[in-house]
C-alpha cells in the first residue's frame, strides 16, 4: 500500500518535471491581457460594463501600414492589434481601444466623420490611457503630450490665440 502510494507519488512528480507547462501562445496571451485591461478600463472610466464581456483580440499586419497600433470598429466585440506590438504597448493599445469599445456600448459613438464627437471620444481615450500608464507604473516615455495628441487626431484648440495656431500650422507644414 505504502509502496503503491510512493510509486504514484513519484510518477506524479516525474510527470510534473517531464511535461512542462505549454507556453501560452500569443493569441492566448492577448486574450488574457484583454480581460484584465477590460476590467481596469471599466473601473477607471466609470462607464457601465454590466452587459459587456472582454473584447476579443485579433492581430493584423495591415494596421501598421495605416500607421495605427490598434483599431476598434463601432458595434464590434473585436479589437485589432498591429502584429509587431509587444510588451507594455500591448496593454496601452488594448486599453485605448477598449475605452472605445466601452464608449460605444454606452452610446458614445460616431461614424468617424463627425470631427467634434471624434475628438471628444479620442480625448477621453487619451486622458484615461494617461491614467492607465500610472496604474501600470509604465515608463513615462509612453506618455503622449496633448500637442502630439492634437496633431495625431487633428483636434485643434480653436480657442488658442491666433499666433499659437499659426505656429502650430507652421510646424505641421515643416513635417
Ligand atoms: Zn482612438
Amino acid at each position: 500500500m505504502r509502496l503503491k502510494f510512493l510509486i504514484a507519488f513519484m510518477a506524479t512528480l516525474l510527470l510534473a518535471i517531464v511535461v512542462p507547462e505549454e507556453p501560452a501562445s500569443r493569441f492566448t496571451q492577448d486574450q488574457r491581457i484583454a480581460a484584465i485591461v477590460f476590467s481596469d478600463a471599466c473601473k477607471i472610466s466609470n462607464y457601465v460594463c454590466d452587459s459587456l464581456t472582454p473584447p476579443m483580440v485579433r492581430r493584423s499586419a495591415s494596421l501598421g501600414d495605416g500607421r495605427a497600433r490598434g483599431a476598434y470598429w463601432n458595434g464590434s466585440t473585436v479589437i485589432w492589434l498591429d502584429e509587431p506590438v509587444r510588451g507594455t504597448q500591448v496593454w496601452l493599445t488594448l486599453f485605448h481601444e477598449t475605452v472605445h469599445y466601452i464608449q460605444y456600448y454606452n452610446t458614445v459613438s460616431t461614424d468617424g466623420h463627425d470631427l467634434l464627437l471624434r475628438c471628444i471620444k479620442e480625448r477621453e481615450a487619451w486622458t484615461l490611457t494617461e491614467q492607465y500608464i500610472d496604474v501600470l507604473h509604465a515608463p513615462q516615455t509612453y506618455r503622449r503630450s496633448l500637442e502630439e495628441w492634437r496633431r495625431l487626431y487633428g483636434c485643434h484648440d480653436r480657442r488658442a490665440p491666433a499666433d499659437k495656431r499659426l505656429m502650430h500650422d507652421a510646424n505641421r507644414r515643416s513635417k
